[in-house]
């Protein structure tokens, strides 16, 4: 079995991939239809894809991901998104995920949905998920750091008062410059006194002062991106010395114009530095890719091997924000599984192909 075999078949955790923004095309179009929308953008019925955004466009990323938004207009609708992320979920392995979800932008536009209908959806959705897929959710909610108040102490509120229902963090997403960390400090400080984690997308839009603001002002346990904190040494240390995960996205950073190409991700100087890494998707379908995909990508390009791919899993696994036994049993099941599929590369070493077959 080679790597990339190996690599589709070992089980996976996402930490950040959006709700809305893993919608597929086929089911935009069915949302559209069923609410008498006319989709926001031409899509091929035979083969639809989203138009992919226009690097270094950060605006026209955000107008598409509002358009799909848009067409989630119900409880059911919540419910089937959810069902057919835990549906790829389960085709590519991912056991568990906490996935960011922003109500607050399908509150916003009043398209009559509340805030009871927005949680029951998901709720019914990761309950079907957990029951025909066994796989496991739970919620970030995410405050946008461009619309207004009260953006952030509305879903600081839903988030605590959620945390029954499978919240388990509080998350602020959108562009840096137009929404800097300090604003939201008030709503961060009172989500985790009431027992919520903090995780902010930081150093993706903005640079490495935006993610010392999450560390300091938000009390940021994980940062989303975080990979700009390579324009910093003294971040770089203290992110190392801390060990904060960070949440990269590699296709996405590329599809958004952060570097021109994989050849310029600081991924490989970061690992290489030893600090707190993770591999995750974002958006997958608007940036035409998938969690496999991007494990993949990080062996071909960074020639990592599978004792990286391995550490990269088991880290992701070691940061959720899972209660500590319910951790421990993810971590114990996936070293499990993760070390059944090693004794395969003992056996080609013992062969002498591990050269050809595992880099
Ligand atoms: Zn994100």
């Amino acid at each position: 079995m080679d790597l990339e075999e190996r690599i589709h078949r070992m089980p996976k955790v996402e930490l950040h991939i959006h709700l809305e923004g893993a919608v597929s095309p086929e089911t935009y179009m069915r949302l559209c239809e069923r609410n008498r929308l006319t989709p926001a953008f031409p899509l091929d019925p035979a083969q639809p894809t989203y138009p992919l955004p226009r690097p270094g466009d950060f605006q026209h990323f955000v107008r598409l991901y509002l358009a799909i938004q848009d067409a989630i207009r119900t409880a059911d609708d919540f419910a089937l998104v959810v069902y057919e992320l835990a549906r790829d979920r389960a085709a590519q392995r991912v056991v568990y995920s906490e996935v960011t979800v922003t109500p607050y932008t399908h509150i916003w536009q009043d398209k009559g949905l509340s805030p009871e209908a927005i949680i029951e959806g998901l709720e019914e959705g990761r309950r079907r998920a957990r029951e025909d897929f066994g796989v496991e959710l739970r919620w970030i909610l995410d405050i946008p750091r461009a619309l207004p108040e009260p953006a952030a102490t509305w879903t600081a509120d839903w988030a605590i008062a959620w945390q029954e229902r499978g919240v388990v963090a509080l998350g602020l997403g959108g562009s840096e410059a137009r929404g800097p960390a300090e604003r939201f400090a008030a709503a961060f400080t009172r989500a985790r006194a009431a027992g919520l984690h903090s995780v902010p997308h930081a150093g993706e839009t903005g640079g490495p002062a935006s993610i010392w603001a999450a560390l300091h002002a938000l009390g940021a346990e994980r940062i989303g991106h975080g990979v700009r904190a390579i324009e910093d040494p003294l971040l770089l240390t203290y992110l190392k010395a801390r060990q904060i995960p960070l949440e990269v996205n590699l296709t996405s950073n590329i599809a958004l114009g952060l570097y021109p190409t994989l050849d310029h991700h600081p991924f490989p100087h970061l690992w290489r530095m030893g600090l707190y890494l993770t591999l995750n998707s974002d958006d997958p379908p608007l940036f035409r890719t998938t969690l496999t995909e991007e494990y993949v990508k990080a062996v071909r390009h960074f020639g990592l091997t599978w004792n990286d791919v391995c550490t990269l899993v088991l880290n992701a696994a070691q940061a959720t924000f899972l209660p500590p036994a319910e951790k421990q049993r993810l971590v114990q099941t996936i070293q499990q599984e993760l070390a059944a599929l090693s004794e395969d590369q003992t056996n080609h070493v013992l062969q002498g192909r591990w050269e050809d077959e595992y880099r």
